[in-house]
């Protein structure tokens, strides 16, 4: 089973990729999304945030992300102590999901891919890329956010460069939805054509 990486900066469409890969038939792991359900759902985790960010890290409706967010936002200890908890749960998580999927390769989409040094996990990555004018008005027009709150999210990032030039295959999103499939269905091809 080959892992395919799928990595982008906000905003490149790696989302709207991912889901058009899924439609493919081909079984997508969204790990931000199960983080946060993980954070939520698996009893040791929970027991280890309570342990190490107090009673007051969940509420009645369940993760108190905006005490956690400000906690960890002022604090780079407590953001490393908070990954090195979700992490391995995650990554184990992920690996048990590989080992229920029987197509020739999965995709696991990740934000941070890059950032969270996974790329040596993968067998082949794909980053999506688009213009960072493109990337803001479609964030700006996505989240209802203002333009300076989508350019703080994009600094937080590793720079997009950086990551085209480590991709085993970019799509460059900067045009219609109709290119971007056609994109991944030759990627999909290509991939597919190299296991034995
Ligand atoms: P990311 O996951 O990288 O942050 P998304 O896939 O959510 O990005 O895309 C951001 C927004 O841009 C979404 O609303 C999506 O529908 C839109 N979008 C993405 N690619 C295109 C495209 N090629 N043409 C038009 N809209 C697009």
């Amino acid at each position: 089973m080959k892992i395919v990486g799928l990595t982008g900066g906000i905003g490149s469409g790696k989302s709207t990729v991912a889901r058009m890969f899924a439609e493919l038939g081909i079984p997508v792991y969204f790990a931000d999304d199960e983080a946060k359900r993980l954070m939520v759902t698996s009893e040791s985790l929970i027991a280890g945030i309570k342990k190490r960010f107090g009673e007051k890290a969940y509420d009645q409706t369940g993760l108190n992300t905006r005490y956690l967010a400000e906690v960890v936002f002022n604090d780079k200890e407590s953001l490393k102590a908070l990954n090195q908890m979700v992490h391995p749960a995650v990554e184990k998580h992920f690996k048990d999901w590989v080992g229920k999927q029987d197509t020739a390769y999965v995709i696991q989409e990740n934000p941070l891919l890059f950032e969270k040094n996974k790329q040596d996990q993968c067998d082949r990555i794909v980053v999506v890329a688009a213009p960072i004018e493109m990337r803001i008005d479609r964030v700006k027009a996505r989240d209802g956010a203002t333009r300076s709150e989508v350019e703080a999210r994009i600094q937080n990032q590793m720079d997009q460069n950086y990551k085209v030039k480590h991709a085993d295959y970019v799509i460059e999103n900067d045009g219609d939805l109709a290119s971007c499939r056609e994109a991944v269905n030759a990627i999909h091809k290509n991939i597919l054509s190299e296991i034995p």
